[in-house]
């Protein structure tokens, strides 16, 4: 918390009073930037052995079928739940405040021009939705998934790993659960080792984003920006928040301060995949959730729950639809909604993955889909803000799964 305040702080401050100094853009380049890239890598670095280890693990040791299918159900069932409330929240904030309608054309020409040239690479070669998505879930080689980050096919194979883990012979499976069992505590100690380095970690990737940062584009999408976050808020200290207090029985002040950390890794890192070390640790160390419900339901939910980026979607959708003028109808706003809710469940828990995703629901209610360009300027801050309702989400379902299935859950002194 600290490093991000500090960070922050220095980053503001030498924008202002410095900011054409060619030394401050060499601090960027080559401590800051440094510094929070090796905190980022080292969190990056275990995912892949981490996911595989742990779902592994927590599928082998929740044994029969018949419970694995029941844990995943639920766990589906409230990530689809949770980011359907958060879509309709956004949806319904933006048709109230409108921040699409008080956009200058002349400012939305300019931005349009600045980001355009980003906005393809980022965009890249554009996401396709079908029947391939699912069958692209399995993958054709798990060590090709695990290196091009695609960790729903790492999932996939390490969920049928596990599986047929526990239909071996004990004889045979037992050695396989003991290194598995000794590559998690490794990677355990990793995230020891990667969380002592948060602080300089948190406080160069801050000080870098608010340097580069200009608050210029900020002032003028501010009220998009503002509504933006406002949802988001929504969503994390009301939803979240008050389902961990009715429903989990954790009071609202130890559920965040317990999760301290973890919120501050999401929005340092912008990343759900980065945060799900942390997010496993909180769920074991901070509530006792049970290790085989949390080894399983959180790299679920880092893949796969994103409640931040449904809402972000939907209010950028309808947002960007105020500023071209294109009316959506209330049959559009909900395709909107559900398109948010799938593509969120589709986007990759790095920096930006839902950026892709988002052109997609653009083109297909009618919006052009370069209108991307207008708010990429902003899409650093915002993609900080909606990391951490994405991975506050995965925590409260690990909650909830635990709860439901009757493990008793004790917040840490
Ligand atoms: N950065 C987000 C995450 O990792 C994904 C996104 O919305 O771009 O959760």
């Amino acid at each position: 918390m600290l490093g991000l305040v500090l960070g922050a702080a220095a980053g503001i401050a030498s924008r202002t009073f410095f900011a054409d100094a060619p030394q401050l853009l060499w601090i960027v380049e080559n401590v800051a930037t440094p510094v929070g890239q090796v905190f980022l890598r080292m969190l990056f670095m275990i995912v892949v052995p981490l996911i595989f280890g742990s779902v592994t693990l927590g599928v082998a040791s929740l044994g029969d079928l018949s419970r694995i299918g029941r844990i995943g159900g639920k766990a589906m069932g409230f990530f689809f739940l949770t980011t359907a409330c958060a879509a309709a929240i956004g949806l319904t904030l933006v048709n109230v405040i409108g921040p699409g309608k008080s956009l200058a054309p002349e400012v939305r020409t300019q931005l349009l021009e600045q980001y355009s040239g980003e906005a393809e690479t980022r965009v890249g070669g554009g996401a396709v939705f079908g029947v391939e998505t699912f069958v692209n879930i399995v993958p054709r080689n798990p060590v090709d998934s695990a290196a091009r980050g695609d960790m729903l096919g790492l999932i996939f194979f390490s969920l049928i790993f596990g599986v047929a883990l526990t239909q071996i012979s004990q004889e045979r499976s037992r050695p396989i659960i003991a290194v598995l069992e000794g590559l998690v505590d490794v990677v355990t100690r990793i995230i020891g080792y990667a969380m002592k380095l948060a602080p300089y970690g948190v406080a160069g990737l801050i000080f870098g984003v608010t340097v580069r940062f200009g608050a210029d584009v900020l002032q003028t999408l501010a009220l998009y920006v503002g509504t933006v976050l406002l949802g988001l808020s929504l969503q994390l200290f009301g939803v979240t928040g008050m389902i961990a207090k009715f429903f989990v029985g954790i009071p609202y002040r130890q559920f965040f301060g317990k999760c301290r950390a973890l919120m501050v890794t999401a929005f340092s890192t912008s990343s759900s995949n980065a945060s799900l070390p942390e997010n496993i640790r909180t769920a074991e160390v901070q509530f006792g959730v049970p290790k085989e419900i949390a080894s399983f339901v959180l790299p679920l939910g880092a893949t796969m729950n994103m409640n931040g980026t449904a809402l972000f979607e939907g209010m950028t959708v309808l947002f960007l639809a105020q500023v071209f003028g294109v009316e959506l109808s209330l049959t559009s706003q909900l395709i909107v909604i559900v398109m948010s809710v799938i593509t969120a469940v589709g986007a990759a828990g790095v920096p930006g993955g839902s950026i892709p995703l988002l052109v997609l629901i653009l083109e297909t209610v009618g919006v052009p889909g370069e209108g991307i360009a207008l708010i990429l300027g902003v899409d650093r801050i915002l993609d900080m803000a909606r990391t951490v309702p994405n991975v506050m989400g995965d925590q409260l379902t690990a909650l909830v799964v635990a709860r439901s299935e009757g493990a008793t859950l004790r917040i840490a002194d």
